[in-house]
């Protein structure tokens, strides 16, 4: 079985030292060993910016995308090869900008993809322009009066498009965050589950010390049931979308490959697909 060095591979990354998204690509290497991935069973696809490069790093299958476009890609792989544990990976702006589209149609599909997004509420890559998750009020080269436009809830969003898993940590929580990845990875669909990284170079406002101070941990509020979504989008919206830990999981809906006509039986994905005339009728 595969340990969690061996989904390293010998690229070294090039992220600014202090970088959130060191700790991400560890917890995935974590989690992938913990569930018994051996590399040539992963698959990360990513998407453009700083986020982008973590399909590079990771000793898998990898796949760098186009901006905003990782997820048509990771589920037309899973659709291929439903055998391959599948990650998306990007960034705030890369997902929840050019890519929301894509999000929210994939959130609402349930394919059994891990979608996992580096927020550090700013463009990293091009030096520092707001995001849509940058605050209001938020002053960057784009923004010099502070931004006018309120900040998006990607969560929120997810719950109210039919999301299955729903998950926020902290790249600081490497715990939190390889158990939360694990089970994105196990759940029978689609998992959303966006991480604070923050961005040490350009982002001086949600640093480290300020995500700490805001964070509301699950762990704190004993009595919450991540399978109520009224509960998970009341208690997103009293916290200003600062939960982490497991927010809403429904284990109750099967994932999309598992309805389409023609994948429903094990393994026919791999194989050569012969659809009978039966079949075709019910296309
Ligand atoms: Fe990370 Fe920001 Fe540096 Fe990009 S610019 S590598 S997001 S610290
Ligand atoms: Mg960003």
């Amino acid at each position: 079985m595969a340990t969690f060095k061996e989904f390293r591979n010998n690229v070294k990354p090039n992220w600014c030292p202090g970088c959130g998204d060191f700790s991400i690509q560890a917890a995935i290497q974590r989690a992938a060993a913990n569930v018994g991935l051996e590399p040539e069973n992963l698959a990360v696809v990513s998407g453009i910016g700083c986020s982008g490069r973590i399909s590079g790093y990771i000793n898998a299958y990898g796949l760098h995308g186009i901006h905003g476009r990782a997820l048509p890609i990771a589920q037309g792989l899973k659709m291929a090869n439903r055998e391959l544990t599948v990650i998306a990976s990007g960034g705030d702006g890369d997902g929840f900008a050019i890519g929301m589209g894509h999000t929210v149609h994939a959130i609402r599909r349930n394919i059994n993809v891990t979608y996992i997004v580096m927020d550090n509420q700013i463009y990293g890559l091009t030096k520092g322009q707001t995001s849509p998750r940058s605050a209001e009020g938020f002053k960057t080269k784009s923004t010099p009066d502070g931004s006018i436009e309120s900040t998006l809830s990607p969560l929120e969003i997810a719950l109210s498009a039919g999301a299955t898993f729903v998950a926020q940590s902290f790249s600081s929580d490497l715990k939190q965050l390889t158990m939360l990845i694990e089970e994105g990875i196990k759940h029978e669909g689609f998992s959303l589950i966006n991480v604070f990284s923050p961005c040490v170079t350009f982002n001086k406002i949600n640093t480290y010390d300020w995500f700490k101070e805001h964070i509301v941990n699950l762990d704190s509020i004993p009595e919450y049931d991540s399978s109520n979504r009224i509960q998970a989008m009341t208690k997103l919206m009293e916290t200003g979308g600062m939960l982490t830990g497991l927010i809403y999981q429904d284990k109750s809906r099967k994932s999309y490959e598992d309805m389409v006509v023609g994948f429903r039986q094990e393994g026919i994905a791999n194989q050569d697909i012969q659809i009978s005339e039966q079949d075709f009728d019910k296309l």
